[in-house]
């Protein structure tokens, strides 16, 4: 017989925020109010919120502790000299320009290296990634390895780079009409999937002779750092410190959001390695963020930051209890009987929405509807990621129909015990035993852009 040896999160509780219980009527009454869009719930009407990541972290001790040590000079600040050291400990990089949060990066990357016509490829696009590539007149083209679009696939580096797919960009647009690639550590949008150090090694052996630079979007490389630990031969004996430090030295620069990883509510940058792209980029940073040396941060958030981002790789401790967690609920969902994408990623558990509501045609909202239920039931709030969140086709009008209907469960860092996994768990088989009731949407009001975050609906009638 085995002996069960479970393990707990590496911090106790200091200080606690209470959160409102409310009654199935009151939130049958507010999701209705809401227009049956979790974005449009009010937050004090939510018991448990795994509407996102970002931004919604716990901070330590340490953390406020140093904001209330902040340097708050216009120039030339303490805590700006702080974060800097921060990141060329950690990983690597000796240029810092500080950024509001990870888009103001993206923006200012987008401005120093594209020229209209360039093409830029990633690993599956980010909303904003590819906002600010296309706005500089850049065209975004997908690279990732087919396993990432499909839900089942266990593969075990779902962000891996298709370097066949590269090449083939390469070929038909030539290098040099491609300025960067920009691989994104533990994919986003295909769920928080990592890359292998195989991967991004080849990457750059591939891309340094033909002059095209590597600009990851580190914004979860942490979580990236742990997969590679934990999956890729050679690495279970190394820290995932050092991890974090060999994934950078495979590029020239990055661009993070520092509302994730880095464990602060506010914040990001752009790291480099050549002084004179950081030239560039800091007298475009004066336009638009702010002076050089607090890009959009107050000397408090930048002195939070730099305690975050030590604090991230003390020990393997955090990334593992994190991790950990966003597996605790996906093995609970998963054990229930309910399909889920697999395998579970880096920062949340994904239903399968059309598996679930398989009653539903994928135009009556399926996600948007089961996202809705699961908050009647609980008063757990997620968010939906499918054909609502994909828009409409601009030339023919119709919804894009994406392959994956999905409601995404985002589990923020250091906020929630694993009691609050087993209640959402819980909901969440609730739900799916009572599947069959759960009827389908329309819109009472469709925005022509980014509709997902406004957009107000009714239940149709059976
Ligand atoms: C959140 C995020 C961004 C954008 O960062 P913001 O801080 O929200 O502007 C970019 N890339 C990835 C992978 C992200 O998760």
């Amino acid at each position: 017989m085995t002996v069960r040896r479970s393990w707990a999160e590496p911090w106790k509780i200091k200080m606690i925020e209470p959160i409102r219980m409310t009654a199935p009527e009151h939130r049958q009454e507010a999701i209705r109010e809401a227009g049956y869009n979790t974005f449009l719930l009010q937050s004090d009407d939510v018991y448990i919120d795994l509407l996102t990541d970002s931004g919604t972290s716990a901070m330590s001790e340490n953390q406020w502790a140093g904001i209330m040590l902040g340097d708050e000079a216009y120039a030339g600040s303490r805590s700006y000299r702080h974060l800097c050291e921060a990141i060329e400990e950690i990983y690597g990089y000796p240029e810092t320009v500080p950024t509001h949060q990870g888009r103001g990066a993206e923006h200012i990357l987008s401005q120093i290296l594209i020229r209209p016509g360039d093409v830029i490829p990633g690993n599956m696009y980010f909303t904003t990634t590819r906002f600010h590539q296309e706005y500089a007149g850049g065209k975004f083209v997908d690279v990732i390895i087919d396993e990432a679009h499909d839900p089942a696939s266990t593969h075990p580096f779902k962000g891996n780079v298709d370097l066949a797919k590269l090449a083939a960009v390469v070929e038909e647009h030539g290098a040099e009409r491609i300025p960067y690639i920009c691989p994104e550590t533990n994919v986003n949008l295909a769920g928080g999937q990592p890359m292998s150090m195989e991967n991004l090694r080849q990457v750059w052996e591939f891309c340094r002779p033909l002059g095209i630079l590597v600009m990851l979007d580190a914004t979860r490389a942490l979580e990236n750092a742990w997969f590679i630990k934990q999956r890729e031969t050679g690495y279970q004996d190394r820290s995932v410190r050092e991890i974090l430090k060999e994934i950078c030295s495979y590029s020239d620069g990055a661009t993070v959001s520092s509302k994730k990883d880095n464990l602060v509510n506010i914040g990001g940058f752009l790291a480099l390695r050549d002084p004179e792209l950081a030239r560039r980029a800091r007298a475009l940073l004066v336009a638009f963020e702010g002076l050089q040396t607090y890009g959009g941060m107050s000397g408090r958030d930048m002195e939070a930051l730099a305690r975050g981002i030590r604090e991230m790789v003390e020990t393997d401790d955090h990334v593992r209890a994190r991790v950990g967690q966003v597996e605790y609920l996906g093995r609970l969902i998963s054990e229930a009987g309910v399909p889920i994408v697999v395998p579970v990623g880096g920062h949340g558990v994904f239903l399968d929405a059309r598996a679930i509501l398989a009653h539903l045609p994928q135009d009556h909202f399926p996600a948007q509807a089961l996202a809705a239920a699961l908050y009647v039931d609980s008063g757990v709030r997620g968010m939906e990621r499918g054909i609502v969140s994909a828009g409409r086709n601009k030339e023919t009008g119709d919804h894009n129909r994406p392959r994956l209907e999905l409601v995404r469960l985002t589990i923020p860092r250091r906020v929630y015990t694993q009691s609050h996994m087993d209640v959402t768990a819980e909901s969440v088989a609730a739900v799916y035993a009572e599947r069959e009731q759960v009827r389908g949407l329309r819109f009472t009001y469709e925005p022509p852009d980014l509709r997902f975050f406004q957009a107000r609906f009714e239940p149709i009638e059976a």
